[in-house]
């Protein structure tokens, strides 16, 4: 029997998201998400996508990772697309940070559990969620090849000159800071998308992906390679995002610290939790922010442009360290629905090349498009991004075919 089908995880610390794929065609066969993993409410939203299948839902304690892959494991399998068919060829995962070490999509073994944990010290929220998934998936299906896809792998190409922060050297190198940049499967998928949608070779364009989603980031992509990215060590430097501070002066932490009395925890949970949008106006949905300026709110608008600001400046920065771009891809929640967005971060950049068409902007679409008047010399373009179908593709390339 042919073997084509890949499960991709994204394990979370208290979630899981979950795509079955079939590869022969892209297709995508079931979906879904745990939510609260660990509580009494704990909640299994599953959709079939074929057969004509209702969305299912159910409540209830469900205490670990375990016991959520098992109860997903129970979902497919109502649907006759059970973990234990000789369909499933590999199980791809999702793992926030590959350090520098990991540049490629992984076949994990134990060497490379041993070096996603050396790597928890950078990234102490994410990765041992992510193993845990990983080590149930394993235990699910010993038999079979799992892959792990780095949302730091893309960003590896970066030059030292944007990789390094400028402090000294050896207490960095000690502790391994440096700049890692995240969503890299996204921004890696969208900029070979916006190549296509040009219609010309990954190689041969120059690109500026914005992925504005709760997380936001930037990345400048020349020739198919990152060579800047706005996250950093973590995910928190950069855009403004949904609660995320992005950019700040360091000194403003010592300061908190040595005159507010906050401490770094409290700091912490500040800036990755209760900044960005949300800090600024208490939402962090873009849509309810555009709907308080329609009603003439000025801390939704004071957010909305702080916001805006942000993103015009990478679009500079990027713009500079390219040296000529080709195009500009919007992406993610807000970057793939809010057309208000698109149009103030472009607004006033025609001396570089760039504007938005208001009619084509205003178009609802889920296919890549152009939003840019036809003689603008950058397109702006519009790409969704699917992180599942760039981790189940990838993990099929390195593990599917053989198996
Ligand atoms: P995540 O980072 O959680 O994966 P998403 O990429 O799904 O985030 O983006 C979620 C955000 O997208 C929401 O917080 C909201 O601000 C924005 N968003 C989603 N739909 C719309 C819409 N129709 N108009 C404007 N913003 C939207």
């Amino acid at each position: 029997m042919s073997s084509s089908r890949v499960l991709v995880l994204n394990s979370g610390s208290s979630s899981v998201k979950y795509q079955l794929l079939d590869m022969s065609d892209s297709s995508r066969l079931a979906m879904g998400l745990v939510e609260r993993i660990g509580e009494e409410t704990s909640r299994l939203k599953h959709t079939p996508l074929t057969g004509g299948g209702a969305e299912r839902e159910r409540t209830g304690p469900i205490a670990d990772h375990e016991a959520a892959l098992k109860a997903v494991a129970d979902e497919l399998a109502a649907d006759g697309l059970g973990l234990d068919s000789p369909e499933l060829a590999a199980i791809g995962h999702r793992v926030v940070h590959g350090g520098k070490h990991f540049t490629e999509p992984t076949v994990i073994d134990d060497a490379v559990l041993a070096e996603i944990e050396r790597l928890i010290p950078v990234a102490p929220l994410h990765n041992p969620a992510n193993l845990t998934g990983i080590r149930t998936a394993q235990a699910l299906r010993p038999d079979l090849p799992q892959v792990a896809v780095f949302d730091t792998a893309f960003h590896t190409t970066m030059p030292e000159a944007a990789a390094r922060y400028a402090i000294d050297v050896s207490t960095a190198d000690e502790h391994r800071v440096r700049r890692y940049g995240f969503h890299g499967t996204s921004h890696a998928y969208v900029s070979r998308a916006t190549a296509k949608l040009l219609g010309k070779a990954p190689e041969d364009v120059n690109v500026i992906v914005l992925h504005l989603g709760n997380g936001a980031s930037a990345s400048a992509v020349r020739g198919g390679r990152c060579v800047d990215t706005s996250m950093g060590l973590t995910p928190l430097e950069g855009l403004v995002m949904g609660t995320r501070s992005g950019d700040l002066d360091p000194a403003v932490i010592f300061h908190l610290a040595r005159v507010g009395g906050l401490s770094i925890d409290e700091i912490d949970t500040l800036l990755n939790k209760k900044s960005g949008l949300v800090g600024l106006c208490g939402d962090n949905d873009m849509r309810e922010i555009r709907r308080r300026i329609d009603e003439g709110d000025s801390s939704a608008l004071l957010a909305f442009d702080i916001y805006i600001h942000r993103l015009k400046k990478y679009i500079g920065a990027y713009y500079a360290v390219l040296g000529r771009v080709d195009a500009i891809a919007f992406t993610a929640g807000v970057g793939e629905n809010a057309a208000p967005v698109r149009e103030a971060a472009v607004a006033g950049l025609e001396e570089l090349g760039l504007a938005v068409d208001g009619g084509l902007n205003a178009v609802r679409s889920d296919e890549p498009r152009l939003i840019s008047p036809e003689y603008a010399r950058v397109k702006v373009a519009v790409v969704p991004t699917d992180e599942e179908l760039e981790i189940a593709t990838q993990t099929y390339a390195l593990a599917g075919k053989n198996s």
